[in-house]
């Protein structure tokens, strides 16, 4: 659904209409100020949007008329669509998402016993190109705006409504399409919406952002934001991490891991979220889950082991499932909670890596990539 209203002045200056839907309570009270609107009104506003998913103004009947007049002159509020979606043998539904101008991108839902989470994306493919993920093969062509990341809960909410089977949106993962540090303003106020008590209301635990460490965007993340934290660590030392996650080479594990313990401290969580994916005869041996033990040290630690998800042209081959049990067992004999993630939705490309949508007039990414840090 796209309503986009304007006032059609051919002499005044194009003024982009504001993306209401992406709007945090901050974002929501200052463009309310801007429009001579009491703070107040914000929570009407986002209860309505975010929690009745009502879009049209009209029925919005406790605000005035004036305002209602205002808003549909002023914003649009654009909420996502699905161009198809396919559901997976484990029940894992995936969806191409259309966005303006051509481009697409992937969310997909992980149904559990006690949760269903969605996997969200943040930008339209990637610029930090780390050679196990295809993604990252298909380019960069820009940031999600926060309306088309809050808009990705709209969309599945409803589907899953419509399906009839009481499925529901109980947990977040930004680790879908895209690094969300690197589109940072954004994905912080889609976010803010999803821990916003009067938006989505997820508690801070089950809305987690996945980063490969952009070191100055994390210590800013702390500042801002209170969800949980995942870092893709994929190697133990410096070597190894510079060939596989190549942003290491800007930012070293000596700085990365001072940045999350940080987040740590200045945030209500207690541990970070390691993952680490098991690549074979690159990063999977004993010595390797030493060096890990040894580099994690007593930071409050929590490590995911991937199993690797092969896509056409990837060099890496995924380690046997003998050799993840023991690094696994390795690891949690020296105290850290390890978990090995369940590969899910394999058989619709929808599992990790292997969210690729549709990038369209994809940018050199020596321009906009791996060295585009949020200031
Ligand atoms: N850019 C963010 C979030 C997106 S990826 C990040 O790097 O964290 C979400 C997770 O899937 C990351 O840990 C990523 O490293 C992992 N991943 C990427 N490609 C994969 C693949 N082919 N197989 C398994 N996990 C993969």
């Amino acid at each position: 659904m796209s309503s986009t209203a304007g006032a059609d002045n051919a002499s005044a200056p194009r003024v982009d209409p504001v993306g209401l839907l992406g709007l945090d309570e901050s974002g929501m009270k200052e463009f309310l100020a801007d429009i001579g609107e009491k703070p107040f009104r914000s929570r009407q506003l986002r209860q309505w949007l975010h929690q009745r998913q009502v879009y049209d103004f009209a029925e919005m009947t406790d605000l005035s008329k004036g305002l209602r007049q205002t808003l549909t002159e002023r914003v649009r509020i654009n909420v996502p669509q699905a161009i198809f979606d396919k559901e997976s043998a484990d029940g894992t539904r995936k969806w191409l998402v259309g966005l303006e101008s051509g481009n697409a991108v992937e969310t997909v839902y992980i149904p559990e016993r006690d949760r269903g989470t969605l996997c969200v994306s943040s930008q339209v493919g990637c610029a930090l190109d780390c050679g196990f993920c295809s993604t990252g093969k298909q380019g960069f062509n820009r940031n999600l705006s926060a309306d088309e990341i809050i808009g990705q809960l709209h969309f599945a909410s409803a589907a899953l409504e419509a399906e009839g089977r009481g499925r529901r949106i109980t947990n977040v993962v930004m680790m879908g399409m895209g690094e969300p540090l690197a589109n940072f303003r954004n994905v912080v106020s889609a976010t803010n919406l999803m821990v916003d008590p009067y938006a989505w209301g997820l508690s801070r635990r089950r809305v987690t952002l996945s980063t490969v460490g952009l070191v100055p965007a994390l210590y800013r993340l702390a500042d801002h934001s209170n969800i949980s934290l995942a870092v893709s660590l994929h190697a133990p030392n410096d070597r190894l991490r510079d060939e596989i996650v190549p942003i290491n080479r800007k930012y070293p594990l000596r700085e990365l891991l001072p940045a999350c313990e940080h987040y740590l401290d200045n945030t209500p969580h207690h541990a970070i979220y390691w993952e680490y994916v098991m690549l074979d005869g690159v990063n999977d041996s004993l010595a390797n889950a030493r060096e890990l033990v040894e580099l994690l040290g007593n930071i409050p630690s929590k490590i995911n082991l991937i199993p690797f998800n092969p896509f056409p042209g990837t060099r890496y081959v995924g380690s046997p499932r003998e050799r993840i049990r023991r690094f696994a067992d390795h690891l949690q004999k020296a105290g850290f909670i390890t978990t090995i993630r369940r590969t899910r939705g394999q058989d619709i490309d929808g599992a990790c890596g292997q969210l690729v949508g549709q990038v369209i007039n994809r940018r050199n990414r020596g321009k906009q990539g791996a060295n585009r840090v949020p200031a």
